[in-house]
């Protein structure tokens, strides 16, 4: 039996193992921990507290979410004091868009990185996101401590990164219901988390989108958007010219949403279309501060590195480049998909 809409194609993701990583580089201002698990595959970890960073890290009651109906985590992320009630009003207009510099934790000694809900949020490869970042970060020898949190478990507020995947009809309506009874993003974006959200996680960190039926369902209203329900779905390669005050070269990537989107003031659209759909009125994707959007597959951080290091910088400041023969796969990666476009 199926539950799901006729959306978003398959909604699963090739299980993908973790890539071997080149060893962190000696010379990297950061000081990685020891891998926790080796090379076995990335599964939920929730791992030992080794940050120096600011107090509320490393002590404080645990349990401070919720979750209706989740499984009891003994988390450390969940430790600290029950963070006051965001008032997104404010965080909005606090949030001005445009990169945001440097994340609040200055030289983390590892970035946690929390993928939401794969269990819900997952369609078009959107896992190698969460590799990529890892690899990127680890090339620059900052360490990285992915997290994955089904929709079974509470978020931990803690963390570095938030990603959101893509996601049909019905699970996108369930992870945002989940995630507004939660708390935890929300707590986690009014401590300057960075955010990265694709399709289904985009529109969700809206105010409102459109639920299976074209039904307006309340978003997290973490980014000023407002989705609602096309007349048709934008299927097929991407491609977006980004807002030039980023400083990043063009997006590619595949898309697959019935889902337009509208741009509210308080965050700028990220790219103009040049081919495909996108927001659907010839932008794509959007952001404000450290919280971005966008409708890209593919997945995107992996056909659009750029966009990765991005986010690094966010949280980790400047970046240095990667040495040519550690780009060799994306540049041929980036060269097909472009060329397969352009013909
Ligand atoms: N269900 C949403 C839509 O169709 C998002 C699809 C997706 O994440 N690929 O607009």
């Amino acid at each position: 039996m199926t539950v799901l809409g006729d959306d978003a194609g398959s909604g699963d993701t090739p299980a993908a193992g973790r890539p071997r990583h080149a060893a962190p580089s000696p010379s990297g201002s950061y000081v990685p921990p020891p891998m926790q698990g080796g090379d076995e595959p990335v599964t939920t970890r929730i791992p030992r507290i080794d940050y120096d960073g600011p107090a509320g890290y490393q002590s404080g009651s645990p349990g401070s979410l919720a979750e209706p109906g989740a499984r009891p985590l003994a988390d450390p992320l969940l430790a600290g004091a029950e963070p006051a009630p965001p008032s997104f009003g404010e965080s909005r207009a606090e949030r001005q868009p445009g990169p945001a510099g440097r994340h609040a934790v200055d030289r983390p000694s590892a970035l946690r990185v929390v993928w939401i809900y794969p269990d819900l949020l997952s369609t078009y490869g959107d896992r190698g996101n969460l590799i990529m970042l890892e690899r990127r970060a680890r090339l620059r020898g900052i360490g990285v401590e992915p997290i994955e949190v089904n929709s079974d478990q509470p978020v931990p507020q803690q963390g570095d990164i938030y990603l959101l995947g893509g996601g049909e009809d019905l699970p996108q309506v369930l992870a945002a219901r989940r995630l507004r009874a939660g708390g935890g993003l929300t707590a986690a974006v009014s401590r300057g988390a960075v955010v990265f959200a694709v399709c289904a996680g985009y529109q969700l960190i809206g105010s409102v989108f459109g639920g299976a039926q074209g039904e307006p369902v309340e978003g997290l209203s973490l980014l000023d958007i407002s989705s609602g329900r096309g007349d048709r779905r934008g299927v097929g390669e991407i491609v977006a010219e980004v807002d030039p005050a980023l400083g990043i070269d063009r997006l590619t990537g595949f898309e697959n949403h019935q889902g337009v989107t509208v741009v509210g003031p308080g965050a700028r659209p990220l790219a103009r279309v040049t081919l495909g759909t996108g927001n659907g009125n010839g932008t794509e994707g959007a952001y404000a501060g450290r919280i971005l959007g966008t409708y890209l597959h593919g997945p995107a951080l992996v056909r659009n590195p750029g966009l990765a290091d991005l986010l690094l910088t966010w949280v980790a400041g400047t970046l240095p480049p990667l040495p040519d023969a550690q780009e060799a796969w994306t540049r041929q990666l980036r060269a097909e998909r472009l060329a397969a476009v352009s013909a």
